[in-house]
């Protein structure tokens, strides 16, 4: 496949760029094995410095890499500009935490002394989505970094500026030449990388399909994965919840990042006490998004990130429609360069038509209705998918119960689904495993190394950290 930049909001091929060959695959997998040995007995103090380095690089050039992010993936420049920030925030919380997240852990047991040491493995290949260009990256670098592994990024052929641009910040801030590594490659060339030696474990930010392969061959060599996959996520709105800020809320959450984020809500399940004045609220909000241009300050939704996604869209509503849905507003591309989809809601939908419960990936919302909280729960829960869930219900009660009973890796409760560097990140079902962020994030890529010390007098300095 080709590596190029090419500006969804124009269409125009801004650069491209060759995929590595072999030869030069192989020399970049050796800096990474030969800098490992060295970079992991680096203290916690020095990578600190480096990574608190990198998160004054994204803070004082967010606006330089916003651009790189709107120009070759569509979104608009204020939420790039923000997810430049939001990667600082990451560097910034690892660099602090990471010492107290490894430390050794004691266990009274009947040894002399039992702790469990948290050590890098090695180096990572990390397969990335260009649908948050910048910050699916950090996320994985910044933890991965800290705990002493060194990253390769196969990212995604759409977004190679935003690959080189992160390598070369990891670069300005200190962290030697083989710690991250951008491989520009197509997605042919993973195979042959999980299958290397040198390569001890990867993670993969997709869609279904590319977690499979991956998480295949990294199995077949007994390598660690970690999969974040799609979702389609539920946004239950309950009569006790307040419905002005359920409705502005889920027009956000809908169509963050023009409507292209894991975690946005794609099915929205309304009481049917409220459902009517939900969806004319819904209808309305829908309609005001301002679709334009993403580089000006004013627009809301800029353009998807390929012509396949608009394909993609145009199919699954035409799928829903021939299946007895009905279109409440938008359901097509927008005439004009670019790759622009309107705004669309769906309703009346069949519930065991598959486009129900499939990822939607753009800026379509499907609406239910729900008699109860119980069958509310079971539209939610009908998907393959379990990343991210919202409920919206004032009643302590039903707040209980959705916690308990919603199938995903996060309930968000009066309120949207949101990643922060504090909190676990991650899904069940076939939304994948492992978690990102938080003190799970960083030790999904460590040897958890049971160490039992018996009470031989020669065992008094065996415990010390080299
Ligand atoms: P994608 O087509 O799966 O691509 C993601 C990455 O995987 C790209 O680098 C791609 O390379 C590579 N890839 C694709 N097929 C592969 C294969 N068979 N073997 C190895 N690598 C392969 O997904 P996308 O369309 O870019 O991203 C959207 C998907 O990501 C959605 O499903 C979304 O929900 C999911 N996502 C999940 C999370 C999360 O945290 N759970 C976050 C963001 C996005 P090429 O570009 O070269 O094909």
């Amino acid at each position: 496949m080709a590596i190029a930049s090419i500006n969804p909001t124009t269409g125009e091929t801004l650069k491209t760029f060759d995929a590595l060959t072999a030869k030069q695959i192989d020399e970049k997998l050796q800096l990474a094995a030969d800098t490992f040995r060295t970079y992991r007995r680096t203290p916690f103090a020095e990578r600190t410095r480096m990574m608190q380095r990198a998160a004054e690089i994204l803070e004082t050039r967010k606006q330089e890499f916003g651009k790189v992010m709107t120009t070759e993936m569509g979104k608009p420049l204020k939420a790039a500009v923000s997810e430049a920030e939001k990667c600082a925030w990451v560097c910034r919380y690892y660099a602090e935490t990471a010492p107290q997240h490894l430390a050794d852990d004691v266990v009274e047991t009947n040894a002399r002394k039992s702790y469990v040491r948290f050590q890098p493995l090695g180096p990572v290949l990390a397969v990335m989505p260009w649908n948050f260009p910048f910050w699916q990256v950090f996320r994985f670098a910044a933890p991965a970094l800290m705990a002493g592994n060194v990253g390769l990024l196969k990212h995604a052929s759409n977004v190679p500026q935003c690959a080189l641009a992160i390598e070369e910040i990891f670069r300005d801030a200190g962290f030697p030449a083989g710690a991250f590594q951008t491989l520009l490659i197509g997605s042919d060339a993973v195979e042959g990388i999980l299958n290397d030696h040198r390569v001890v474990a990867a993670t993969l930010t997709g869609s279904e399909p590319a977690g499979r392969s991956v998480a295949s061959i990294a199995g077949n060599q007994i390598k660690k994965t970690v999969l974040e996959l799609g979702g389609s996520d539920p946004f239950i709105v309950m009569p006790s919840a307040n419905l002005d800020e359920a409705v502005t809320t889920a027009v956000k959450a809908r169509t963050i990042n023009n409507g292209q984020s894991c975690i946005a809500a794609k099915r929205f399940i309304i009481a049917t006490e409220i459902y009517e004045e939900f969806e004319r609220r819904f209808v309305n909000e829908m309609r005001a998004l301002r679709i334009g241009d993403p580089m000006e300050e004013s627009t809301d939704i800029g353009p998807l990130a390929t012509p396949q996604i608009v394909n993609d869209l145009e199919c699954q509503v035409k799928r829903a429609v021939a299946t007895g849905a009905r279109v409440l507003t938008g359901g097509t591309k927008i005439d004009r360069p670019g790759n622009f989809f309107e705004p669309t809601i769906l309703v009346d939908l069949d519930l065991n038509a598959p486009v129900s419960c499939e990822e939607i990936f753009g800026p379509v919302a499907m609406l239910f209705r729900a008699l109860n909280i119980d069958e509310a729960i079971k539209i939610a829960n009908v998907t393959p998918f379990g990343l991210g869930s919202a409920a919206w219900t004032n009643d302590a009660k039903e707040q209980a119960q959705f916690i308990d009973q919603l199938e995903a890796g996060a309930v968000f409760i009066n309120g949207m689904v949101a990643s922060d560097p504090r909190l676990p990140f991650g899904g069940v079902k076939s939304s994948g495993y492992g978690r990102e962020l938080a003190e799970f994030g960083i030790r999904e890529f460590v040897n958890i190394k049971t160490v039992w010390i018996g009470a031989a007098d020669h065992t008094d300095n065996a415990d010390k950290t080299d």
